[in-house]
This record gives structure tokens, C-alpha cells and sequence, in this order.
């Protein structure tokens, strides 16, 4: 069985004592909570603090990117082994936002997930089609391409705690949501290439989350659907009572 992961992506947002007060306050309304697992995502400022905050409180912490060397003249880049230190056990890699305004790589992103295995982070790998790639029925391709490049040299033991986050770009912070159908469909598509590339024990390890515009009032019913395995949540995730909300889902 796979332990459900909700998983909040906060972007660029939250000052440090924003994002501690936050973290706090969401720590409270999700204690006791042993059936599913809960990641947080500050901005890079705010990672050590609210690691501390969280000390022994059953959140996780994670980094919304990461670079592949690991020290050197890298202005400006943070690596896996820095972000181990600051108290992450997790690292979002190749979301969409990084891919369209950063240009970042198909291949950038395989070394950004290999970099975080090999420092002992999980890796939540983001892929999804845009608008125009879904309009023109090429979701299957894009996707294919994306999960196949992301885990391009990893071996099947290291794969199988890697997480991977289905996320249509059409539905990120617009409010239009993949119907839970739509959703499952393509991450029953991702397991079976899972399944193709690292066999069956390890494909149904693997978590898929879906991210886009999850919230409040959708969330159950995407829950509900057997290759949904959590969520990767932005816009909602700013709120204490919409994720705790979120985070206390009930399969619908
Ligand atoms: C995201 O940033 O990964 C995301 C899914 O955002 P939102 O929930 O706001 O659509």
C-alpha cells in the first residue's frame, strides 16, 4: 500500500516568520494524523527555521528546486547536501514554473533528481503537458518523454522512493482542475510505464501525487481514485484551514 502524501508547494511566498508561523499553525491542525504523510515547500530563506519549527512534529520539509553539483563556483545554486543540512528530506524537481520561465531541461532535470537521490532526498519529480500539447491529444507523449528522461540512469531500488507529481500545466494556479478521470487515467498511463521500465513490485511503490488547483472541495474525489496517491498543492497550501482541509481528505 502506498502511504498518501499531501504535499504543499508554497512558491515564492512567505516571509521567514510567515513561514514558521504557518508551518506551526499546520502542525497543530494535522497532529496525530499516521494514515498519510504531509510535505511543506518555503522559499530557500526560510528552510532551516521552519526545519527547527517542525523538529519532531511529523511534517516533512522540502525544497521547491536543488542544483546537481554539490559544491563550487555555482553562484547562487543550492545543493542537494545544503539542503540535506537545512533539515529537507524532500526536493520538488522540474516544476512547470521552472521549466517555462527557467528554461530548465529535460535533462536538468534528471540530474536534479539524481543529485537528490544521491544525497538521500526524495525527489518529487513534476511532468505534465500544457494546454496546447493536451488540445492537440499529445498528453501521452509529453508525459512518456518526461517520466523516461527524469529517471534516465536511476537503478529500481533507488526509483521506488522516488515520487512523481502528474501535473497538467493548463490546471496549475488557474482553477480549472483535471477531472479525478482525467487525472487517473494519465497516472495509471505513468504507472504502467513505471511498471515497463523498473517492473511491477517497484511501479506500484511509486507514488504519483496530482497537482493542480487541488483544494478543499475537490480533493476527496480526486482521492478516491486508485492511482492518486496525494497531491502537490499550491495556491491551497497558503492557508491553514484550506490544506489542513486538504491534508485531512476523506476518499470520496
Ligand atoms: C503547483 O504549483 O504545483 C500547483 C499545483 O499550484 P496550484 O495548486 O495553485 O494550482
Amino acid at each position: 500500500m502506498r502511504t498518501p502524501l499531501m504535499a504543499g508547494n508554497w512558491k515564492l511566498n512567505l516571509t521567514i516568520d510567515e513561514a514558521v508561523g504557518l508551518a506551526t499553525a499546520l502542525a497543530g491542525q494535522t497532529a496525530g494524523l499516521t494514515d498519510r504523510e504531509v510535505m511543506i515547500a518555503p522559499v530557500f530563506t526560510a528552510l532551516a527555521p521552519v526545519g527547527k519549527a517542525l523538529e519532531g512534529r511529523g511534517i516533512y520539509l522540502g525544497a521547491q528546486d536543488v542544483y546537481w553539483e554539490s559544491s563550487g563556483a555555482w553562484t547562487g545554486e543550492v545543493s542537494a547536501p545544503l539542503l540535506k543540512d537545512a533539515g529537507c528530506s524532500h526536493v520538488i524537481v522540474g516544476h512547470s514554473e521552472r521549466r517555462q520561465h527557467f528554461g530548465e531541461t529535460d535533462e536538468d532535470v534528471n540530474r536534479k533528481a539524481r543529485a537528490a537521490i544521491k544525497a538521500g532526498l526524495l525527489p518529487v519529480i513534476c511532468v505534465g503537458e500544457t494546454l496546447e500539447e493536451r488540445e492537440a491529444g499529445r498528453e501521452r507523449d509529453v508525459v512518456h518523454r518526461m517520466v523516461k528522461s527524469a529517471l534516465e540512469g536511476v537503478s529500481p531500488e533507488d526509483a521506488s522512493s522516488v515520487i512523481l507529481a502528474y501535473e497538467p500545466v493548463w490546471a496549475i494556479g488557474t482553477g480549472k482542475t483535471a477531472s479525478p478521470d482525467q487525472a487517473d487515467e494519465i497516472h495509471g498511463y505513468i504507472r504502467g510505464l513505471l511498471s515497463g521500465s523498473f517492473g511491477d513490485i517497484v511501479a506500484d511503490r511509486i507514488r504519483i501525487l496530482y497537482g493542480g488547483s487541488v483544494k478543499p472541495d475537490n480533493v476527496d474525489e480526486l482521492m478516491g481514485k486508485p492511482h492518486i496517491d496525494g497531491a502537490l498543492v499550491g495556491g491551497a497550501s497558503l492557508e491553514v484551514d484550506s490544506f489542513s482541509r486538504i491534508v485531512r481528505f476523506e476518499k470520496g
